[in-house]
């Protein structure tokens, strides 16, 4: 049984403790590797490595530290198909979209931040003749990264490289349910020869290892994205420390059709944002919103087209779904179904699990799931189920259509289906979230800024909000005769 290491100081190493945790393939419901049960001795010395090495690196000029970046991504580039294989193994996400998106999408964040970091200025303000100030920007220290299980690599690598960029060192760890291409990074900084303590990652448990590394008095900051309850907890437990947090929490998306929409590309589109990734992705529109002139032709269309996806092995090109994560988020899934029945709900199609045959007997596969008839204020309609289940309910005027939409304790994403650009752009401005996509989803600009609002979190990823987050302004007023 393959066995994780630790990257600590440059090395990988196994835990002081000697404890593993069991990690599941769930497309077959088996443990295929162990992870590390890290402690706070692991962490501990990952973070004096990582103390250690912020001098010299924060020292490197912007060129020097994109260079190592790119190297990062050009080894990434390298071993993509391996990489991809790792992700759809541990995820249970079909394989062609761990190639197509996931693995990718980790090899440009390092490449942008790459290039990110040589175009990133500080600004000056001229008072008057003789008065001038200026921002210096510069890294902060020793930065926490931890993320959530739904695109590993992907979100690992979105707060790791403009953390590095910046000049910060980084101890991060990745869910303990995908540790596998956070551990392969790891070899890759090896192979690269990457400077010791620049980089370390330290496997384990949330409770344990992660609250370890954010409540460490020698962390200066920390990037998170998860769930809200453990937003909620990080935020409570560190900032009496008063340590720079940035947190990306969950989402309960509203998909707003209109009458005037483009039919065939909001039908198209919302299977995507609806099942992609299982709809396990926080960007997932769950909610869906048809105003009444097309409600049922919508309705009917799109019970039609879900039926259609193929559940079915990751490795296999025609699968559309593969497994849900674990089996205690399969178990939360079916959960919201029977909660939805309960609170009055019809399940057009799906609601149930998916039994594959051989290898994949016992996997976790859960059936595209479409369910009507709920209000906004049910529990299927406010908490976040993160998983292949999606409602539908009619709406009249643009007004409720907001109102429906805000409902919510989450802020994170909506999409607006209109050709009407006066709807289009007042719904932008009247629903509270902190990225609305007009007629399409999952458009990426990686310099935009990313997050959300309400209980969807605090403060912004990408671009030159990330690189501002990574580091500390400080201002300078210089007075000359
Ligand atoms: P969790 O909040 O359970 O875990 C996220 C990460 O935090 C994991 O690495 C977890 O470790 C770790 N963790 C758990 N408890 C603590 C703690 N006390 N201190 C430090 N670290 C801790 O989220 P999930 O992994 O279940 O991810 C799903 C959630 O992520 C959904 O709510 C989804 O909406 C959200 N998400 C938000 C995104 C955004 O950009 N806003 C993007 C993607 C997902 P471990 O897994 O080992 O327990």
């Amino acid at each position: 049984m393959k066995k994780l290491y630790n990257y600590i100081d440059g090395e990988l190493v196994a835990p002081i403790n000697g404890n593993y945790i069991d990690n599941y393939n769930p497309a077959t419901g088996q443990v295929y590797s162990q992870i590390p049960n890290s402690d706070e001795a692991d962490v501990s010395n990952a973070i004096k490595s990582a103390r250690n090495a912020f001098e010299s690196w924060s020292n490197l000029r912007n060129s020097e530290r994109a260079s190592w970046l790119e190297k990062i991504s050009n080894r990434i580039e390298e071993r993509m198909e391996e990489l991809a294989l790792a992700e759809s193994i541990d995820n249970g996400k079909p394989l062609w979209l761990a190639k197509s998106v996931d693995i990718p999408r980790a090899r440009d964040n390092f490449k942008f931040f790459a290039t990110a970091i040589m175009h990133f200025a500080s600004e000056s303000h001229r008072t008057s003749s003789g008065i001038i100030n200026y921002t210096l920007r510069k890294p902060i220290g020793v930065a926490a990264c931890i993320s959530p299980w739904n695109l590993p690599l992907y979100l690992f690598s979105w707060k790791i490289a403009p953390a590095l960029a910046a000049g910060n060192t980084v101890v991060a760890k990745p869910s303990e349910i995908t540790p596998m291409t956070a551990y392969l990074l790891s070899e890759i900084c090896n192979e690269i020869n990457l400077p010791k303590g620049v980089l370390n990652i330290v496997h384990g448990l949330g409770a344990s290892t992660g609250n370890a590394i954010v409540t460490h008095d020698d962390i200066d900051m920390v990037s998170f994205t998860g769930g809200t309850t453990t937003g909620e907890h990080i935020a409570r437990t560190i900032a009496p420390k008063f340590k720079k947090m940035s947190l990306e929490l969950g989402g309960k998306n509203p998909n707003i059709i209109f009458d005037d929409c483009d039919f065939d590309k909001a039908l198209k589109t919302t299977l995507n944002s609806s099942f992609a990734n299982q709809g396990q992705i926080c960007l997932c529109g769950s909610r869906i919103l048809v105003q009444r002139g097309i409600y049922n032709k919508f309705r009917d269309a799109f019970v039609s087209k879900v039926k259609d996806i193929k559940v079915g092995n990751p490795m296999d090109d025609n699968s559309r779904m593969g497994a849900i994560v674990s089996k205690p988020h399969f178990d939360k899934v079916l959960s919201y179904v029977e909660i939805a029945k309960s609170e009055g709900g019809k399940v057009l199609t799906g609601g149930h699990q998916v039994q594959l045959e051989g290898d994949n007997s016992d996997g976790w596969f859960i059936a595209p799931t479409i369910i009507e008839g709920l209000d906004q204020q049910c529990r299927t309609n406010q908490e976040e189920i993160f998983g292949p289940v999606v409602t539908i309910q009619p709406f009249d005027t643009e007004e409720e259509a907001v109102e429906m939409a805000n409902c919510t304790g989450y802020g994170l994403a909506a999409t607006v289906w209109t050709q009407d650009l006066n709807t289009a752009h007042r719904m932008s401005e009247n629903i509270k979230s902190g990225i609305v996509w007009v007629n399409c989803w999952l458009l990426r600009d990686l310099r935009t800024p990313f997050g959300g609002v309400k209980n969807s979190g605090v403060g912004r990823e990408g671009g030159w909000e990330a690189l501002k987050f990574f580091t500390e302004a400080k201002n300078v007023c210089i007075k000359f005769d």
